[in-house]
């Protein structure tokens, strides 16, 4: 190995093809050994792209300060050039301008999919479909690699509870075992067997940590909470992240406990680098060191940068705080420079992984680019993870599957005539009006009539990202059109529900009801015909109380990206029997939240008993929620029976049940099984999910599942972060949702 420029200022390096991870940390040790502190510290620095980085460059500003700073070797990464023209101009002013010509790593929010878009990451983790879930990150890492791309902050590994956060889009919901399946399924898909291919891109574990328990749900709030939850709620996808190989972590802009996450040493070199033995780079959120000033943390950027390096903060996105001050933080001793060599490695060490040393422009082939963006591939992939992502809330008398011939339907609401909505957020390379609406999908149905009228907007004012605040639409005059079609309908579809960017970051809700007059829309419609399938768009779970009463089918299809509507369509027909299944609990008013399934119990008695006012309850609102954890239909049935709870050995315990499909149509369902700790030396919630599996059955078809309980499964931490597994007397529930229908017991 060798790192001399060459003539025409590339390093040369000789390149193993299976390289190990000894040979890589010597050509990291080899290329630091030449570096300036300057250049070492550049690594850390991370720019946000100059929008035209292919016109000439600017003679001054800002953008002309980052272009000064690349040519010097002082960036290491940039965020938001993306396509292969921009990203190999930028390349080659690092490769060929800078002294030692070390390649940039080039990062972008590929959260679902990058122009093609699979559905929001809540809706997929609705699919409980593992396999899908991986499949869908695998072509978003394909398609993000061909315009460039080689590093995506994604997945959002933050469980959260509170339905108000604008955030929860963009994770796996509320439950860890669940989310730290999907976590691995999303840093496997986005990674690949190898960094090392063209088509694998490195992934980002984000916000670490905490940033789901926001107070109130409003982004960016405080987060107080102790050891229980962070080790046994927030930390294990964030952990199963790890130990599915991922890259790269990203931390967050709450604080946590007092201190801000950015310059958190607990959780960044205790918990992180330490206990778990990351060897990747954490790069800081946007901005999110200087934001430690208005935090009441740093005095000014200088010490933001000194506390976030010295508390393991390896790149700094968009603070300047490491370019601008780092250097003389070492200089004055106040920063030891073993703290930016290994920074700075860790940075190089995923360069090197990526294959970027080898060929810095790898993934910048032009070729590529144009088959692979857009192509038949990941758009047949992206309709079967939107087809998998649809949750069949209600189905009173199996309205649904619609009829294919001979109907009248009346379609209703702005959202069914919506090409970017569906999107849902985060769409940042996706163009607007390219997914395929519901109008559309139900018109590819040609044997019914279709009458559609808008009723009313969902909000006014042209919505983008990022941040312009939207006007939820007060304007009723579509209102009598919607009555009017409605009216001699056999069927109306009333598609209702959020923007897409009513959620997503910056977009907490107060009110988690249909925005606008909506919810008077439906009211209206139902006035004049009571036979409606509700389809839901949003980004959230909602409270929706009046339509579960009175509506009598609801089908959540979410923000489900490029192919919604076919996907909406098929499910609607039948051509598809819907199988997902809640990732988060559905309150009946936002005065319930956070609620969430896997709760605790208080001293009281956990329901009402006679001449009691004194338990733990709201006086106005009932303690259950509009729809549970893990609640889906299908339009087929299930029944759960026999179930068998074996003791195997110590610590490990065998659950056994049947399955039967007792309906009409072929159907899959996901088997969930959850336990309850009965007593413990911390108190344990009435119920953990420990286990699924998704299960295809054909009519009066019969599986046995068989799950296995492990030391993982049975353990926890306690409060002296240390992960016990306690004798005791245990339950197990089995069933289709987190209501489940059987129940079991065993003793540790
Ligand atoms: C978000 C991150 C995102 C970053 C870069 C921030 O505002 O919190 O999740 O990756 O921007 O776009």
């Amino acid at each position: 190995f060798s790192c001399e420029k060459s003539q025409n200022g590339n390093l040369t390096l000789e390149t193993a093809s299976n390289e190990t991870t000894m040979d890589i940390d010597k050509k990291v040790s080899d290329l630091l050994s030449k570096m300036t502190l300057e250049e070492k510290i550049g690594q850390m620095n991370q720019y946000n792209g100059f929008w035209n980085v292919t016109g000439p460059s600017p003679a001054s500003g800002d953008a002309a300060k980052k272009y000064e700073h690349l040519r010097k070797g002082y960036v290491g990464s940039m965020l938001n050039v993306r396509g292969v023209e921009e990203v190999r101009a930028v390349q080659k002013i690092a490769v060929e301008e800078t002294r030692l010509g070390i390649p940039l790593i080039i990062g972008f929010d590929v959260i679902h999919g990058y122009e093609t878009l699979s559905p929001i990451p809540l809706a997929e983790s609705a699919s409980w479909d593992l396999e899908a879930i991986k499949k869908s990150a695998e072509m978003a890492a394909l398609e993000a690699s061909a315009a460039g791309i080689n590093w995506t902050f994604a997945p959002m590994v933050d469980i959260s509870r509170d339905a108000r956060w604008g955030r929860v889009m963009e994770g796996a919901g509320e439950d860890t075992y669940l989310g730290s399946r999907i976590a691995e399924a999303r840093v496997r898909g986005f990674q690949g067997d190898s960094l090392s291919l063209a088509h694998t891109i490195a992934a980002c574990a984000k916000h670490w940590a905490g940033y789901g328990f926001t107070e109130s749900g409003k982004d960016y709030n405080t987060v107080d909470v102790g050891t229980s939850t962070l080790n046994n709620i927030i930390f294990p996808p964030f952990k199963a992240s790890v130990d599915a190989g991922v890259r790269t972590f990203m931390n967050s802009f709450n604080e946590l406990n007092g201190i801000p996450a950015t310059a958190n040493s607990f959780l960044q070199r205790d918990v992180l680098k330490g206990k778990w033995n990351f060897d990747g780079f954490v790069v800081s959120d946007w901005g999110s060191m200087s934001e430690m000033i208005n935090h009441g943390y740093a005095e000014n950027v200088k010490h933001a940068a000194e506390l976030s390096v010295n508390a393991g903060s390896d790149m700094d996105m968009e603070s300047y705080a490491y370019v601008n001050e780092l250097a003389a933080l070492v200089t004055s001793g106040k920063v030891d420079e073993a703290l930016i060599n290994d920074a700075a490695s860790r940075i190089l060490r995923v360069k090197f992984e990526l294959g970027l040393f080898e060929d810095p422009y790898r993934y910048c082939d032009e070729n590529r680019e144009k088959e692979i963006i857009g192509s038949k591939k990941i758009n047949d992939a992206v309709l079967d993870v939107a087809k998998k992502s649809i949750v069949l809330l209600k189905n009173e008398d199996n309205r649904l599957p619609l009829q294919k011939s001979g109907q009248n339907i009346a379609v209703i609401g702005a959202l069914a005539n919506d090409k970017t909505s569906p999107l849902g957020s985060w769409r940042i390379a996706a163009k607007d009006n390219t997914a395929i609406s519901l109008l559309e999908g139900l018109n590819t149905y040609p044997d019914n009539k279709i009458n559609y009228a808008k009723g009313a907007d969902v909000a006014i004012g042209e919505a983008s990202f990022p941040f312009e605040v939207e006007i939820n639409n007060t304007d009723k005059s579509g209102f009598s059109e919607a009555k009017q079609v409605a009216k001699n309908a056999d069927v109306v579809i009333m598609v209702l529900g959020e923007h897409a960017f009513q959620s997503g970051e910056a977009r907490s809700r107060s009110q988690i009801g249909l925005p606008g007059v909506q919810q008077e829309l439906l009211e209206a419609v139902y006035a004049v015909n009571k036979n409606i399938v509700l389809v839901l768009h949003n980004g959230r779970p909602l409270s929706i109380p009046w339509a579960d009463a009175h509506i009598p089918a609801i089908v959540e299809a979410w923000q489900l990206g490029t192919q919604s509507g076919h996907a909406i369509a098929q499910v609607l027909y039948g051509d598809y029997n819907p199988s997902g299944k809640l990732p988060m609990t559905f309150p009946r008013s936002v005065g319930q939240v956070p609620i969430y399934y896997n709760y605790k119990n208080t001293g009281r008695p956990a329901a009402n008993e006679p001449n009691s006012v004194f338990w733990s309850h709201y006086i106005d609102e009932s303690n259950t929620p509009l729809y549970p954890f893990g609640h889906g239909l299908s339009y087929t049935t299930f029944a759960y029976s026999n179930l068998k709870v074996n003791t195997i050995s110590n610590n490990e315990v065998e659950v056994s049940v049947e399955l039967k499909n007792t309906g009409k149509f072929k159907g899959k369902e996901v088997a969930q099984l959850y336990i309850r700790d009965l007593f413990a030396s911390v108190t344990r919630p009435v119920k953990e999910l420990k286990g699924f599996e998704l299960v295809e059955l054909k009519p009066n078809e019969v599986k046995t599942i068989t799950f296995k309980l492990t030391e993982k499964e049975l353990g926890f931490y306690n409060n002296s972060d240390e992960f016990v597994v306690e004798p005791g007397d245990f339950k197990v529930f089995v069933g289709g949702s987190s209501k489940t229908s059987l129940e079991g017991a065993f003793k540790l």
